[in-house]
């Protein structure tokens, strides 16, 4: 049989997987059904996984970044209680890349001024960013992630549904550089939607850090309890599950189904007539029996804080060469010196 001829486009290497979060606040329910998941399972495949601290987008949608360092050591945190292996993966934060930053001015002559006005994530960021004035790097951010994910030259993107436009950008800017210089550098990456792309939060609008409508994974049993308790449903007694018609009772219902593993429909029916006190009950003991194996792990990391800055150490340092390696590569291909 012949040998099939080796892909100049892939050279041999793990695939990679590249994804992460803002230092704005402690990781939610829907990062963990949403990305953090899907990033452990790919991590047990064996995947070469990258995880970005992107602290310097936090400056997209306010004005001052507040203690981001205690930010970044806490999401390290979370992804270790979550069953990220720091000896597999490959956590850096974003602002001790200085490499990846300098992708940023070539990817931004790619996109046009309209391009990058009509991101709906952007627009909806914009509605609740707590600046001033609309920054530029507003405006600019996806391009940023885009040097995010092409610098580690990512194949696949673990995200929640609001990244998707983000994502799109990135593969335009990939094909439009490999078109512009007549190269093959950058591998277009995949997004991998989880089955909860879009986890609602206790007010009936996606779950964030910043909008004060998120369970953290952190949180104890009785905060757990004291936030589902103040969740938004409404006048019909009976529990049903109806995404449509009933955003704020069906998504406690899909939250309860998802820790038990349950289907929605079965976990409604047996509320019943049993109300949103019973719902929000119910809700309560799935999430804190769920996540009480990940919240032990969390206590008894959160006591070595040494041990988190060291992980962030060690993936800074190694995510500072793969950066190097790439701005040479697309330095060469731009013919700059
Ligand atoms: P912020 O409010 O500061 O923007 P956030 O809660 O939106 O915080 P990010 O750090 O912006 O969190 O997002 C990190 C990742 O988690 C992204 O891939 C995003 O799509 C995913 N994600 C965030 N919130 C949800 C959600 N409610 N459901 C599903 N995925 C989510
Ligand atoms: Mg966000």
């Amino acid at each position: 049989m012949p040998t099939p001829a080796p892909d100049r486009r892939r050279p041999a290497r793990r695939r990679r997987v590249l994804t992460g979060d803002r230092p704005t606040g402690p990781l939610h329910l829907g990062h963990y059904f949403g990305t953090l998941q899907n990033r452990v399972r790919l991590q047990q495949t064996g995947v070469d996984l990258f995880l970005v601290i992107a602290d310097y987008q936090v400056l997209t949608d306010r004005d001052l970044a507040h203690r981001p360092a205690e930010h970044a050591e806490n999401l390290v945190l979370d992804y270790l209680a979550a069953g990220i292996d720091p000896e597999l993966a490959t956590v850096f934060t974003h602002s001790a890349v200085p490499a990846l930053n300098q992708l940023l001015l070539p990817f931004l002559s790619l996109v046009s001024v309209a391009e990058l006005g009509r991101n709906p994530t952007v627009k909806d960021e914009i509605a609740h960013s707590r600046q001033a004035a609309v920054s530029g790097l507003m405006f600019t951010y996806p391009v940023h992630q885009a040097a995010d994910i092409l610098f580690c030259k990512a194949d696949l993107v673990p995200v929640g549904q609001d990244q998707l436009p983000h994502l799109e950008l990135t593969r335009t800017i990939a094909r439009r550089f490999n078109d512009r210089y007549r190269t093959d550098l950058l591998p277009e990456p995949e997004a991998l939607l989880s089955d909860t792309p879009l986890l609602l939060g206790t007010d009936g609008a996606k779950m964030s850090k910043s909008r004060g409508n998120a369970v953290p994974l952190g949180a104890t049993e009785d905060e757990t309890a004291r936030l589902l308790r103040g969740a938004t449903t409404d006048a019909d007694r009976h529990i049903t599950y109806d995404p449509q018609r009933r955003p704020g009772v069906s998504g406690l219902v899909r939250l309860a189904a998802l820790c038990q593993d349950r289907d929605p429909h079965a976990v409604a029916e047996e509320i019943g007539s049993g109300g949103a006190a019973r719902l929000k009950a119910t809700v309560t003991e799935a999430v804190n029996e769920h996540l009480r194996p990940l919240r032990t792990r969390r206590a008894a990391l959160a006591t070595d804080r040494g041990h988190l800055r060291a992980v962030l150490d060690a993936g800074n340092r190694r995510a500072n060469a793969v950066a190097d390696a790439t701005l040479a590569e697309v330095r060469a291909v731009m013919g700059s010196v």
